[in-house]
């Protein structure tokens, strides 16, 4: 079916941004790319691209360079924060791309988002430029930025992160919510680690907290995560530096392979975990969101980047199967909106308390990392095992 030519203005560079661009010039629609950064860098640190993310890269023809760019973990092993003992291995490599139908990949985030980025064109990436207001009309929609410069679009696309100005727009201001915790992240070479088992997502558990790592950039690298009390909290920022003395004095009877860790790392990010109740509804007629701005969620279930990836994927099909007439674009919006609204509210909500949460050790329960894995299994196979585009085929 032929359309009039439809133009789109995504807001934010970041890993649905960027996969919403690839996704639309993949299926013929003009996009261009506004991002606040003056430069597209080298920030953040290990992520999770889940089986249910990777496999909708794949299909966008970007398979082969992931798996270059990513580590496919061998294993799942939780492990006792104060002696190092194994509590439980769970297979994963082979096993799980083949129960899940996609590889579950750990990478540096910058290296995610560098191959997405060479995806789009650097003309149709535009630098420096934060969206400060949002203006829609019949014809179309209008973004302001900072720099006094404006630009027009058939569609205005909030892949703005957790801060979302175009949120802020659609839904007027609202609180976040604290959690309590907060996430240090930091990579460390791996030649300053010793006694890790190789290709392997570990998790350490006790009552001093939790420690997560996984390999990075070809196993040169280890990234970690420690999930402490946060009885401070400083914003839902990622450009906060942790105290890494008190990260240190908080894993100092941690078991060695542990400690080396976290000892190795001289820069560490704070990240104070917020998380928002699921909006009513995140779409007008020529406006919508997606990934963080649209449902910001806990990080327990890695599944913040393959949750935005699956909203790029089904916005770009429902804007490419739009029909005629001026409401077109209203149309495609409200389906890709009621597509992903429910399900990503579901693992929102599953996110909260599970993950590796579920892995916990509290005093007296040596076991309950055991009974934690299973739970945790059952848990991400709702998100894992979700197909959007198998979805989206099965509505039309
Ligand atoms: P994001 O990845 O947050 O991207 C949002 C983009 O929008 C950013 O590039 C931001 O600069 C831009 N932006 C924000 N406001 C405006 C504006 N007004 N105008 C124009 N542009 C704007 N997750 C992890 O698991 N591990 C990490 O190490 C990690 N590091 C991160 C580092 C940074 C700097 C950011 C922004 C996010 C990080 N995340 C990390 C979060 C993770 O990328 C997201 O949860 C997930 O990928 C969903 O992506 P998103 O595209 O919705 O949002």
């Amino acid at each position: 079916m032929s359309h009039p030519p439809l133009h789109v203005a995504v807001i934010g560079a970041g890993i649905g941004g960027l996969t919403t661009a690839t996704a639309l010039r993949r299926l013929g629609i003009d996009v261009d790319v506004y991002e606040q950064a003056p430069a597209l860098g080298e920030i953040g640190a290990g992520i999770h691209l889940a089986p249910n993310g990777s496999r909708l890269l794949a299909r966008l023809g970007l398979g082969t360079p992931l798996h270059a760019a990513a580590v496919q973990p061998a294993a799942m092993e939780v492990r006792a924060l104060d002696t190092g003992a194994v509590l439980v291995r769970q297979p994963m490599g082979k096993l799980w791309a083949d129960r899940f139908d996609g590889p579950h990949y750990t990478l540096h985030r910058a290296d995610l988002h560098a191959l997405l980025a060479a995806q789009v064109p650097a003309a149709h990436i535009h630098l420096g430029r934060r969206a400060v207001a949002v203006t829609e009309d019949t014809g179309g929609v209008t973004i302001d930025f900072a720099d006094g410069t404006a630009c027009r679009s058939d569609v205005a696309v909030g892949a703005d992160g957790v801060h979302s100005v175009l949120r802020r727009a659609l839904a007027g201001p609202e609180r976040p919510v604290f959690s309590g915790s907060a996430a240090i992240r930091a990579v460390v070479p791996a030649d300053d680690v010793t006694g890790l088992p190789a290709n392997t997502l570990l998790t350490w558990t006790g009552p001093a907290g939790r420690l997560l790592a996984h390999p990075v950039r070809s196993h040169r690298a280890w990234a970690f995560v420690a999930v402490v009390p946060d009885p401070r909290a400083a914003g839902d920022s990622w450009s906060r530096t942790a105290d890494l003395s008190a990260l240190r004095a908080a894993f100092t009877d941690a078991e060695p392979a542990a400690r080396t860790l976290v000892e190795a790392a001289t820069e560490a990010g704070h990240w104070s975990l917020y998380d928002r109740q699921p909006l009513p509804r995140w779409s007008t007629a020529r406006t919508t969101l997606l990934g963080d701005a649209a449902h910001p969620m806990l990080p327990h279930h890695g599944q913040g980047a393959s949750q935005a990836v699956e909203d790029a994927v089904a916005l770009a099909t429902c804007l490419a199967r739009r029909g005629d007439g001026p409401n077109a674009p209203a149309a495609a919006l409200a389906r890709y909106e009621n597509l992903r609204l429910a399900h990503t509210s579901r693992v929102r909500e599953n996110s909260l308390g599970g993950g590796s949460e579920r892995l916990s050790t509290p005093p007296g329960a040596p076991d309950a990392p055991r009974a934690g894995i299973g739970q945790l299994v059952r848990d991400v196979a709702l998100a894992q095992s979700y197909d959007v585009e198998a979805d989206l085929a099965a509505r039309v």
